[in-house]
């Protein structure tokens, strides 16, 4: 199943599935056009940090902001820093937009972060149809 994109290029849906995932988490809507060269991890990351609107408070919000090794709540706690929990760092800011994009990638498809690259192909690589 595919989704039409503009000039014909088509878009699989588990791709269509990680771009959700990734609008759902930032709470933002990419412009559809943005995908057609969207090659490996490294391209997303790039449109991410380009749509991501970042202000003082972080990039997600506060309520939403989790740790992606043990799911424990970072509220109250300030923008980057150790997971209590589990150790694992954390950054909300901007300069961890990129880092987040990844982590949710790895979420989405099921795979161990420390696998994905930014020059992991998401098409055949990562196994995104
Ligand atoms: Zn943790």
């Amino acid at each position: 199943m595919c989704a039409q994109l503009s000039e014909g290029k088509m878009m699989s849906r588990d791709f269509l599935v990680v771009v959700m995932d990734i609008e759902a988490f930032f709470d933002v809507t990419f412009p559809g056009h943005v995908f057609g060269d969207v090659v490996t991890v490294g391209d997303m990351c790039t449109i991410a940090k380009r749509y991501v609107n970042v202000n003082e408070v972080g990039c997600i919000q506060e309520e939403k902001r989790a740790c992606f090794g043990c799911d424990y709540k970072l509220r109250g706690l300030s923008m980057t820093g150790d997971c209590p929990e589990c150790g694992l760092v954390f950054d909300y800011t901007q300069a961890g937009v990129e880092e987040m994009t990844i982590q949710v990638i790895a979420r989405t498809i099921g795979m161990v972060r420390e696998k994905i690259k930014r020059s992991s192909r998401l098409s055949g690589h990562l196994g995104i149809r």
